[in-house]
């Protein structure tokens, strides 16, 4: 059966394991003995529960959407995470660490952060739980998205420039885990999608389960039955795997959608990346290859291992979109319902515009992954 746990090598088929430094084993190792532990405890999965009521505002809405169903000929229903406090799926997994660290005795979080949503969610799980917190960032990043740096200082994290390599998001990850390396006693690296070593992939995926349960008793309420089609964008594939673990039992057809510049399952090749196997933009000397997207959240060259196989599979399939046909969903949310989507899920709505013939009669539910008002400036100048 699909996505259930990882083999103990840490693998989903032939992707995943636990390709790191051998100075970083024990510490995985620790994580996932910790994980297993609070995974299976009633009061761990309480408290959490708790926290994503209580703090987060779950669970969020499922919307069903009259006017867009209308314009795109076949019926539409979106799961609301970006209504979550912080304005995406990303608190899931942030609260889900940060509790398991504090459980750990960790009093230090440890983050990378790309356009700095995953940054500022840590932060805000860092601060709830009176944690230190250290977000690396690449150099460019950080000039790019000074609204986000400016966030996450004021909730009291100290940002840090990565000015190797590219200085983006890849060279955070690696900065990252260099100070986890030399801090692990006392520090949790709190990695911000189902990439990474094992047990990252399959714990981040456990985070966001909720979204898929949630979403599946919602739809058997208010459609009585499951969606013929479930669409969702997918970066490193958290939201993706969140939502798809509610429907991977049933018949619907699962759709992760990549933007063209980072489409890591059609143009890649398997290699390894901060520590897992799986399908990876390179060239032909195994250099990895820079991503490129309208959406900074997108911006990544892997995918999930997990997203690898099951591509493999064929339980899910995945496509790709290009910036052009992003900007056209971006303003058909806003226009027919009100709500304005963040650039990544806006991916998964133009694949949804652009196959309207074949999607014809079906009920297709999007993951709604975030809210676009950080979006808003950037779209401002494209459309002027
Ligand atoms: C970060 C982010 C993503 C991409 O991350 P995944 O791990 O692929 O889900 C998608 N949508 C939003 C709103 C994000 O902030």
């Amino acid at each position: 059966m699909a996505m259930n746990e990882p083999s103990e090598e840490g693998r989903f088929g032939k992707y995943g394991g636990m390709f790191v430094p051998e100075t970083l084993i024990p510490a995985c190792e620790e994580l996932e003995i910790a994980f297993r532990e609070a995974w299976s405890s009633t009061d761990f999965r309480k408290e959490l529960d708790d926290l994503l009521r209580d703090y987060a505002g779950r669970p969020s809405p499922l919307t069903r959407c009259e006017r867009l169903s209308e314009e795109l000929g076949y019926q539409v229903v979106l799961k609301r995470e970006d209504l979550n406090h912080t304005g995406s799926h990303k608190i899931n997994n942030v609260l889900g660490q940060a509790l398991l660290a504090k459980r750990m005795g960790k009093t230090r979080l440890v983050a990378e952060t790309g356009a700095g949503q995953h940054g500022v969610a840590t932060a805000t799980a860092a601060a709830l739980f009176g944690m230190e917190c250290v977000v690396y960032m690449g150099e460019v990043d950080i000039e790019r998205q000074a609204l986000n740096v400016f966030r996450m200082r004021l909730l009291g994290a100290d940002v840090r420039s990565a000015v190797s390599g590219s200085r983006t998001l890849k060279d955070a990850i690696n900065e990252a885990m260099r100070d986890w390396v030399a801090t692990v006693e006392h520090s949790h690296y709190c990695l911000g999608s189902v990439m990474g070593p094992h047990p990252y992939p399959w714990m981040v995926r456990e985070f966001h389960r909720v979204i898929g349960i949630e979403a599946h008793r919602q739809c058997m309420d208010v459609l009585g039955r499951v969606p013929d089609v479930v669409t969702a964008c997918v970066g490193g594939g958290s939201n993706a795997l969140g939502i798809f673990s509610g429907f991977v039992d049933t018949e619907t057809e699962l759709v992760g959608v990549e933007p063209a510049g980072g489409a890591a399952i059609e143009r890649g090749i398997p290699g390894v990346v901060h520590g897992s196997l799986s399908y990876l933009l390179q060239d032909e000397w195994g250099q990895v290859l820079e991503a490129e997207s309208i959406s900074a959240g997108l911006d990544y060259p892997g995918i999930g291992p997990e997203h690898s196989h099951l591509a493999d599979i064929g339980r899910a399939r995945y496509e790709k979109v290009t910036d052009a046909e992003v900007i056209e969903a971006f303003q058909l949310l806003s226009r027919t319902e009100g709500i304005i989507p963040a650039l990544e899920p806006a991916h998964a709505l133009a694949w949804m515009s652009r196959e309207r013939e074949f999607l014809l009669g079906k009920t297709v539910l999007l993951n709604l992954s975030g809210r676009g008002d950080k979006d808003a400036m950037q779209m401002m100048e494209v459309l002027g």
